[in-house]
């Protein structure tokens, strides 16, 4: 069954029943492999007979795939496998930048089936306008065989993180404050949902940096579908996402990490931090902004209204300013701390410090920072690295995040309550 029918129905409470589903799909979701029905009933302790169930359930749902055996897997009647759906319900993430504005749809087996920028100077911009292009670049990522069921949008900035008032209501998330754009508490979901019709699920808004992070620790990427078959979708002049695309598919799943800092230079500087393969928020989802760290005490003034801090020495116009050494000195001492702080074994540069030309720079002198900052690093070296989404991680992290929402739940999907 195709996705768009599927209505996840009010909060419930969970069933037995809810769980094993969950609990199922989950193991086909981690498998490296089909699995078969009776390789499922063993490693959960079901009856063949309930893991068939349910198994048929997530099937009839479009949320699993079966998959033919290989050729003479075994003597006898060979078992069909089953897999994450790489067609029906999929998760579509955008982005408004201060300079590109991005969209991409990630499956439910977690892969990019399609990404796509648009380059221009957000600032100043009428809201409404930004979105209804958003809207369009959200056209322009369409797979055939995939639907939306639910929207992310991932800002360069503060979002306060959705309060339930009313039980049973929906939260509406509001962004609170994004400096580098001139937004201040600006409620968008209304205005998307009009231009965006028909996700069952929420539109989700978080920071840039903690979405892009999450496709760090996440998102995998489909070589064949994106680089050759001509998904990566290109606005005029951008060559990043193609190039990561090429870069991820070389380095593939290996280069995934379950505890790093992502650290995410634009006009501003943001930082998401991943521990156990999940988003650190803080207490009201504001964790990250290592952008406003000082790192000269009385220097230049920075948007958010202090002195000195880290955007204003490695931002991006501060970088064209000062060069990438006086960046990557600031950059490594604000890092140095958080590695500190957190106990974190490796980071990753991202947004324009992930471009080859600046991470060439970058990631050589970061590193060379931590090591003389870092306590631990004379034992455990602290590993640097690029992006392996460049200017795509936000909207990626963001279709992420919604497939996730599926993974978690699947009862919701098949309506088995
Ligand atoms: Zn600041």
């Amino acid at each position: 069954m195709p996705s768009a029918d599927h209505r996840p129905p009010p909060a419930r409470q969970g069933t037995i029943r809810e769980t094993n589903l969950a609990l199922l799909y989950r193991l086909i979701l981690d498998a490296p492999a089909p699995v078969s029905r009776a390789a499922l009933a063993a490693a959960t302790g079901m009856t063949r007979a309930t893991a068939s169930t349910l198994a048929d359930a997530l099937l009839a749902a479009g949320l699993a795939a079966a998959v033919a055996p290989p050729p003479a897997a075994s003597a006898g009647r060979p078992a069909a496998g089953l897999v994450a759906a790489r067609t029906g319900p999929a998760g579509l993430g955008l982005e408004v930048n201060v300079d590109y504005l991005a969209a991409c749809v990630v499956d439910l087996s977690g892969t990019v089936r399609a990404t796509a920028t648009r380059h221009a100077d957000q600032r100043g911009r009428e809201v409404g306008a930004v979105l209804a292009e958003l809207a369009d670049l959200a056209r322009e990522v369409a797979v055939p065989g995939l639907t939306p069921v639910g929207t992310a949008l991932a800002v360069p900035g503060l979002v306060q993180d959705p309060v339930v008032a009313v039980p049973g209501a929906v939260p509406i998330p509001t962004i609170q404050r994004a400096p580098n754009l001139g937004w201040q508490d600006v409620e968008v979901t209304d205005e998307l949902r009009k231009l965006l019709p028909g996700t069952p699920l929420p539109l989700a808004i978080g920071n840039e940096a903690d979405f892009a992070a999450l496709a760090e620790a996440h998102a995998e990427t489909a070589p064949v579908l994106c680089a050759s078959a001509g998904l990566v979708n290109e606005g005029p002049g951008n060559t990043g996402v193609a190039a990561a695309v090429d870069r991820s598919a070389q380095e593939g799943a290996a280069t995934q990490t379950a505890d790093f800092l992502y650290v995410s230079g634009e006009i501003g500087v943001g930082a998401g931090i991943v521990l156990g393969g999940e988003v650190f928020r803080g207490a009201r989802g504001w964790a990250g902004e290592i952008g406003h760290v000082t790192v000269e005490p009385g220097g230049v003034l920075c948007r958010c209204g202090a002195r000195g801090c880290l955007e204003t020495v490695a931002g991006l116009e501060a970088l064209r300013r000062s060069g990438a050494a006086v960046a990557a000195a600031a950059l490594g001492r604000a890092i140095a701390a958080a590695v500190n702080l957190f106990d974190l074994p490796a980071v990753v540069l991202g947004g324009v410090y992930a471009r080859p030309d600046l991470a060439a720079e970058l990631v050589p002198r970061v590193a060379a920072a931590l090591a003389e900052h870092v306590v631990s690093a004379a034992w455990a070296p602290v590993t640097v690295r690029a992006s392996r989404w460049g200017e795509a991680a936000a909207a990626v992290g963001a279709a992420t995040a919604v497939v996730r929402q599926v993974h978690a739940d699947p009862a919701a999907w098949v309506g088995i309550s």
